[in-house]
């Protein structure tokens, strides 16, 4: 069974940002219901017995997301798919802030990997945001890592994890509406834009060098 991720971080610790209501309802309310979805379709499902102790919680949600993905799969089961996608995509994404910070940017290696690939971090920031605002409709823009540590930035609709590519997720942002509308209502790119100064680059940077 699944459990609700503590938020490291107090609910006004990320404001203004995002505001203290919105993160109570995003985590308290739509996190809760996807854990509590997934809790209730497990049962006698064959993806029950990939829970077991010794495994991490990222990587039981990563194999059942492959195996319940609808796109090429024999036998998928798109709830779960849906559910099990929504749990791992919030957690990355709760655990990748921290309070607001003027300066916040990559250091070390990633830092180096962005300059490499893309010109520089505001370049960087210009391709990930247009991609968060130009997606259509709900769903996620992440940073991923490939096996050979290239970074590649997609478009995930609805409940959409790169784990299906075999891809690595290190940075998102969730362009539903329910993770902005409260504080920003229609304004997508202005919520987008701030987010950057809430990013913890040492996570990222820890999703990035762990071997995991
Ligand atoms: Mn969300």
């Amino acid at each position: 069974m699944f459990k609700l991720i503590d938020l490291p971080y107090a609910s006004e610790a990320l404001e203004p940002v995002i505001s203290a209501q919105t993160l109570g309802f995003h985590h308290g309310k739509h996190l809760q219901g996807y854990v509590n979805n997934l809790n209730a379709l497990l049962p006698g499902s064959p993806f029950e017995a990939l829970c077991h102790p010794g495994r991490s919680e990222e990587s039981v949600l990563a194999e059942i997301i492959r195996r319940a993905n609808p796109a090429g799969n024999p036998a998928p089961s798109p709830a779960v798919f849906n559910n099990a996608g929504q749990i791992l995509n919030h957690n990355l994404y709760f655990r990748q802030f921290r309070a607001p910070s003027a300066d916040a940017a990559p250091k070390g290696a990633l830092a180096e990997q962005i300059a490499r690939q893309f010109g520089s971090f505001e370049a960087f920031q210009a391709e990930f945001a247009a991609k968060g605002a130009g997606l259509f409709g709900s769903g996620w823009v992440w940073l991923s890592a490939d096996a050979d540590g290239s970074l590649v930035i997609t478009q995930e609709p609805g409940a959409g994890n790169p784990v299906t590519k075999g891809l690595r997720p290190l940075l998102t942002f969730d362009v539903w509406e329910h993770a902005y509308y409260l504080d920003y209502q229609n304004r997508r790119p202005d919520h987008l834009k701030a987010l950057w100064s809430i990013i913890d680059w040492d996570e990222i940077e820890r999703r990035y060098t762990s071997q995991d």
